[in-house]
């Protein structure tokens, strides 16, 4: 671990485009980041976004658990995640934030 992390975001550019397509491979690798527990109702998880590298967190809480909770039986409920790691990405809409990636991970 170490050396990779940039001692500054700030003013930070980045030339990985912006791409908003489903990937489960990235998926997969932020599911296997632990979950921290906030409180009773919430939980989070940070890491470097398997695609871009920088750091990015996902919140989920009971509220949304709620919502989330699918009838068909067997497989865990998933949720959508998406990196927010705060640098600009080339080609990022407007309004949007991260690098793009994202996909369905697992509940906390
Ligand atoms: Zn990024
Ligand atoms: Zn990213």
């Amino acid at each position: 671990m170490g050396g990779w992390w940039p001692s500054s975001e700030e003013e930070q550019r980045e030339e990985l485009s912006f791409d908003a397509s489903r990937d489960p491979g990235w998926a997969k690798q932020v599911d296997e980041w632990p979950w921290i527990e906030r409180d009773e109702e919430t939980a989070a998880k940070t890491g470097a976004c398997p695609r871009c590298g920088h750091h990015m967190s996902v919140v989920d809480t009971a509220a949304v658990h709620a919502r989330m909770v699918l009838a068909d039986g067997g497989e865990k409920p998933r949720r959508y995640a998406a990196c927010n790691c705060g640098v600009k990405h080339a080609d990022t809409p407007e309004g949007e934030s991260g690098c793009g990636a994202n996909g369905l991970i697992e509940r906390a």
